[in-house]
């Protein structure tokens, strides 16, 4: 079987792809277990230095990527090439592996006696993605679990296949070795495949909460080690002395980037006091002259969402919204038919408790909450049941201080629409957005993609 690959925008056929079947996938695995019976002798500088070749290689080969994932996911060019940098600094990351896989020594534990430990690669790890990050979220597993000196299978999202295709023909082209990083494509037979499969030491999965649940609960009935990162509900604090221009550039970006396709899209703002009354028009404004079009056009503010499915359900909301009588302050019409996109959808004064603001739309469809104090709005956004991100947007460091101290949310934004750390951190929410206990990139990928293990040694005399 063969997964065709259509191009968002215009609805055309980009490539297709060969389906892999629990055979193919255990001929992937049996040839990353071979793989890694010499990569995981080769000394951690060495692999280093192969990392090193693969961001230069990705490097060179960025906008062929940044193109690659424009046409595929529908994301505007400009925000392709910022995907493809965040990408490529999880690599550069991985070539610190020396340093970041060092252990702890201490002489003398007992009299005679000294102790170190030492970080070991896993073995052949597998990675499950999801469509909106084609290639960054690859980038944050691969790299860093090959540095390691793990194998490496991948399993994009059926939907972006391409760009993980060439993730891992860049590898082999500067050096990586034949079974080191291999891409199986399918949906959920060939993730079931990998997560099942006994050789599979470790799974990392990023994608919406349900499947995470299911896969870390699975791969956990398996006693394989997991990391599932899952959906989120991202709520942007307004406070009355942040309304402004800035603050309209950050939330107009996460609210509408990507089509409202990420995981850390702001999707309710909780406007405080009066801040709503003076940003909800400068929002509308905003989105209202946000230019839709082929994300590979660099005149283009915003591409379509990724399928007609995803176009479907996300009407679904709208329309559901809509006949329970919320304010539409922008309904999103007007926007190309010959293409799966749907305009900017505002709406005012929304229910907090409505699926409006409590649902993963993932669409670009804004919610405005009003709130009379920092107070309300904190305890409206702690009621998610997810916790990825939130931000405030104020001028005022007491306020600043108490939203960072009392939101519960694993990454916290202040004056910041999309609060993602660099590669250096890990990255990952709370509650509902994440099964299982390490995050993605930083140190928690160290310490996921290997084991640690304690020697300690006494000499006689
Ligand atoms: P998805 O959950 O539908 O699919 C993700 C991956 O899981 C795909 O590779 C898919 O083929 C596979 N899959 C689907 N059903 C499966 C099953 N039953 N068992 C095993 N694997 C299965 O997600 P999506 O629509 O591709 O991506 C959007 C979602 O990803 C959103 O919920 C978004 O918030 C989330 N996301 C989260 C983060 C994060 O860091 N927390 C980052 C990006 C995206």
């Amino acid at each position: 079987m063969r997964l065709t690959v259509l191009d968002p925008a215009t609805r055309e056929v980009l490539g297709e792809v060969p389906a892999a079947g629990r055979d193919e996938c255990a001929r992937a695995i049996e040839a990353a277990r071979d793989a890694f019976a010499t990569w995981s002798q080769v000394p951690v500088v060495e692999r280093a230095r192969q990392m090193f070749r693969y961001a230069d290689a990705l490097e060179k080969r960025k906008e062929e990527l940044a193109t690659s994932v424009s046409r595929e996911n529908g994301k505007t060019i400009a925000d392709a090439r910022a995907e493809v940098r965040r990408g490529i600094e999880a690599v550069e990351f991985a070539c610190g592996m020396p340093s970041l896989m060092m252990g702890d020594a201490l002489g003398d534990v007992a009299r005679g006696v000294d102790c170190i430990s030492v970080r070991k690669p896993l073995g052949v790890c597998a990675g499950i993605t999801p469509f909106n990050f084609p290639a960054m979220i690859p980038l944050w597993m691969a790299p860093i679990a090959l540095a390691a000196g793990n194998a490496f299978v991948l399993k994009p999202s059926p939907q972006t296949p391409l760009t993980a295709r060439l993730l891992a023909e860049i590898a082999r082209d500067c050096g990586v070795a034949d079974g080191l990083f291999t891409v199986v494509h399918g949906g959920t037979e060939a993730a079931e495949a990998l997560i099942d499969h006994p050789d599979v030491a470790a799974i990392s999965f990023v994608g919406s909460s349900a499947v995470a649940r299911a896969v870390q609960e699975r791969a956990v009935a398996r006693h394989k080690r997991v990391q599932a990162l899952g959906g989120a509900k991202n709520f942007l604090i307004v406070m009355a002395d942040g309304v402004g221009v800035p603050t309209l550039d950050a939330v107009m970006s996460s609210a509408f980037g990507g089509a409202g396709q990420r995981c850390l899209a702001g999707s309710v703002v909780i406007a405080v006091g009066d801040a709503g009354d003076r940003f909800a028009p400068m929002l509308v404004e905003a989105a209202r002259n946000l230019r839709l079009g082929h994300g590979i056009d660099p005149e283009v503010g915003m591409g379509p969402v990724v399928s007609d499915e995803a176009l479907a359900r996300i009407r679904g909301y709208v329309e559901r919204a809509r006949r329970s009588g919320a304010k539409a302050l922008l309904d999103g019409g007007n926007a190309p038919e010959n293409g799966s996109f749907l305009a900017p959808v505002i709406f005012d004064e929304v229910d907090p408790a409505s699926e409006l603001a409590t649902d993963e739309i993932f669409g670009p469809v804004l919610a405005i909450v009003r709130a009379p104090s920092l107070d309300a709005a904190i305890e409206i956004a702690n009621r998610s049941r997810y916790g990825n991100a939130a931000s405030i947007f104020t001028k005022d460091g007491g306020s600043a201080r108490e939203f960072s101290a009392r939101i519960e949310a694993g990454m916290i934004g202040v004056n910041i629409g999309v609060a993602a750390p660099m590669a250096f951190f890990p990255f990952g929410g709370i509650k509902d957005s994440i099964f299982g206990d390490l995050r993605c990139h930083g140190k928690d990928a160290v310490a996921f993609y290997t084991q640690q293990r304690v020697v300690i040694s006494r000499w006689p005399d």
